[in-house]
């Protein structure tokens, strides 16, 4: 069996800002060094109980911002790692297709615009086929690629507040809130232990509920914009209109904060450098 596993990293146990990334002091290199430990324990435990449930195959998309925050040499052998330039890959889910059998999300963040939430950030304004209007997290979005391939989003972690948004739009997706957000930058958190601990029990809770747990899917025609700190200042003037969401989040990103598909290629052996 397939398992996809999302990550990010601002819902890792142990992570509550961000890293001063203007100053390259010892205290941000520290930062980073722990923040990418922590994410991969989180992540290595979701693995851990995949492979005590018989999946052989695991594809873990290093999807936050850089796209290099995995400790890539800690996985094991049924794992293949999807990293490298973030957002400058061919898409933002490499491999998310019809032959994975259940989506996992580790490491999740609120949506911007949630009051409290810790390092919430981005929201996806979206309007379905029967003029429905729903703002969506990375993760709900993540949820939304899912279902078009027919995978259901099965367990996520993260913070109690994006637990509480996945809890209200799929129906049995297992939930470990591994903190408690007190505000931006703040955050109640469980032991690093707990927080595996935690994780584990919950993903082979999604596998045991996965026949239960239904792809996530909207009616098409979709609108769709973006936002990333403010929801009410989205990105683009107006929203982009496209009855594949797959292919419409892509241009969404493209004309905002991505340059997916390979645009940094003048041809096959030569990249442009810096990217554009
Ligand atoms: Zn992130």
């Amino acid at each position: 069996m397939k398992a996809y596993i999302h990550t990010d990293i601002e819902g890792v146990a142990g992570w509550v800002f961000y890293a001063q990334t203007a100053h390259f002091g010892l205290a941000n290199w520290h930062h980073t060094q722990r923040m990418n430990r922590l994410l991969t324990a989180e992540v290595l435990a979701a693995v851990r109980a995949l492979e005590a449930d018989g999946f052989t195959e695991i594809y873990v998309n290093d999807a936050h911002g850089y796209g290099y925050s995995l400790l890539f040499e800690e996985f094991p052998e049924s794992c293949r790692i999807i990293h490298g330039r973030g957002g400058h890959g061919p898409g933002w889910t490499p491999f998310l297709d019809e032959t994975i059998n259940i989506s996992i999300a580790i490491g999740q963040h609120p949506m911007a615009g949630t009051p409290c939430g810790n390092c919430n950030h981005s929201i996806w304004l979206l309007t379905d086929g029967k003029g429905n209007e729903h703002t969506l997290s990375e993760t709900t979005m993540f949820a939304l690629l899912a279902g078009v391939k027919g995978v259901p989003l099965v367990m996520v972690s993260g913070d109690d507040l994006l637990c509480k948004e996945v809890e209200q739009k799929i129906e049995g997706c297992a939930l470990a809130p591994v903190k408690t957000s007190l505000g931006l930058q703040n955050a109640c958190t469980l032991s690093p232990a707990a927080s595996r601990k935690l994780i584990g029990e919950k993903v082979r809770e999604g596998i045991t509920n996965r026949t239960h747990t239904r792809p996530f899917v909207l009616p098409d025609p979709f609108r769709l914009n973006v936002a990333d700190r403010d929801p009410a200042k989205p990105e683009l003037e107006q929203p982009l209109e496209g009855d594949d969401i797959w292919k419409l989040m892509h241009a969404v990103c493209n004309r905002t904060y991505a340059k997916f598909g390979n645009t940094d290629a003048v041809d096959d052996r030569t990249f442009r450098w810096p990217p554009l």
